[in-house]
């Protein structure tokens, strides 16, 4: 079989594995990267549906969940959003803040990959596609079989991602490495997820599907405002989404359905008028929301047949609407995942493995997660950059 040396082999061409290699490269070392898929950075191409939120602003730990929340600090300061604007500037790449520092690109994500490219080409770097990878040993080097032939190498970097949206190339390799050579992953679980109804509420819910409201979800101490979705199988939108990373089984979520008001005063204001609660609350929520609310919280009648007690009641079930997911739409659907190799095992500042020098993650199969908002593709470049200069 055909051996290929290298200083240094990354498997994942994403996000983190393409930034680690252009950096590493531009350091004078030979790199090659490898990647089952025929394309590469694909989840970058269907990010941001298509125009890649590809950093925030404001990116810091605490827009991350990791069960050490101080790892990404370092990582995150070396290589900053500006840091990215700066590389999509040079490459003439057009974008604008949507919300919250959520920056887009202007045109496509297609560009963004494209700039990947440019740098890895300037670096010299070696892109190979459609490549599987078998057995990986370690003596004085790494010997990586795959279908192309045996790569040796000083430097093994794992920038395979987590486990979310399979038909773009996810796979568990990442972990089952980690477990070979000894590090533990911690729990996996899909997030940035849509969520869907328990049973009995699917049979009461399900036809509001395409309804949107603009609202506040919360689970225990986290609340996030946005947009929440009703679909057929449970609820989605950005809010649903955040919320669903700090969610697990069995605990409930509250939805605050009107936040921007006090509902209570405004009942107390018609508690002279024969107007029918449905059509109060329809002033500030859909119609068909607000009849099959009334129906199965507080029957309609007209707001002068109802006490002051009533009022405070129905009030607080409107800014504290309390449910219970059955489960989520799982990896299939989930934009990322959470959990991942346990960054205990892993220096902050170069990514390395501690027991297995020359073990490098990065990216997403790593346990940082970050919320919705450009977050996650900040952590593969900030990741991959740390690695990518001491690789
Ligand atoms: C639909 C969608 C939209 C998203 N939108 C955004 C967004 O707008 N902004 C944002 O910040 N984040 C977004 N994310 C999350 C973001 O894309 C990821 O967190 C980020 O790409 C992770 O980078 P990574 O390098 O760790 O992994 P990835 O970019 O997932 O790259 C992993 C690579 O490893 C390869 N690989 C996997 N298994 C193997 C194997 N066995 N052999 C060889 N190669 C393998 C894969 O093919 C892939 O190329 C989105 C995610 C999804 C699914």
């Amino acid at each position: 079989m055909t051996k290929i040396n290298k200083d240094i082999v990354i498997i994942g061409a994403g996000a983190s594995g393409l930034m680690c290699a252009i950096e590493a490269g531009k350091r004078g070392r030979s790199v090659i990267i490898l990647d089952h898929m025929e394309k590469s950075g694909k989840k970058i191409r269907a990010s941001g549906g298509g125009r890649c939120n590809f950093t925030n602003i404001i990116s810091e730990a605490g827009n991350y969940l990791s069960e050490n929340p101080h790892f990404c600090k370092s990582a995150l300061a070396r290589f900053t959003p500006q840091d990215i604007i700066n590389m999509a500037e040079r490459h003439g790449i057009a974008y604008y803040e949507k919300e919250k520092g959520q920056l887009f690109c202007k045109k496509t994500s297609v560009e963004i990959v494209k700039m990947l490219h440019d740098e890895c080409s300037r670096a010299l770097v070696e892109i190979r596609l459609h490549c599987k990878v078998g057995n990986i040993t370690k003596a004085e080097l790494f010997s990586i079989v795959t279908d192309i032939g045996i790569m040796e190498a000083e430097s093994l970097v794992i920038a395979t991602g987590g486990l979310s949206y399979p038909e773009l190339g996810a796979t568990d390799v990442g972990y089952r490495i980690a477990d070979k050579f000894g590090l533990t992953v911690t729990p996996l679980r899909p997030a940035l997820v849509p969520l869907l109804w328990n049973g009995s509420d699917r049979k009461i819910f399900s036809e509001l599907s395409g309804i949107s409201i603009n609202a506040t979800a919360s689970c225990g101490k986290r609340h996030f405002r946005g947009e929440v979705l009703f679909t057929h199988r449970g609820l989605s939108g950005p809010a649903i989404l955040q919320i669903s990373s700090y969610w697990m089984p069995g605990k409930e979520i509250v939805i605050n359905l009107m936040p921007d008001i006090d509902i209570c005063a405004h009942f107390m204001e018609k508690s002279k008028s024969r107007t029918e609660l449905d059509n109060l609350i329809s002033e500030f929520l859909p119609k068909s929301l607000s009849r099959k609310w009334c129906e199965l919280n507080a029957p309609s009648r007209p707001m002068c047949s109802f006490s002051e007690k009533d009022y405070k009641a129905i009030a607080n079930k409107i800014h504290n609407w309390t449910i219970t997911p059955g489960g989520t739409e799982g990896y299939k659907k989930a934009e990322i995942t959470c959990g991942g190799i346990d960054t205990d095992q892993l220096s902050s500042k170069t990514m390395e493995a501690k027991k297995v020098p020359g073990l490098f993650f990065i990216g997403e199969v790593v346990d940082v997660a970050g919320q919705l908002g450009g977050y996650n593709l900040q952590w593969a470049w900030s990741s991959g950059f740390a690695a990518g200069q001491y690789v």
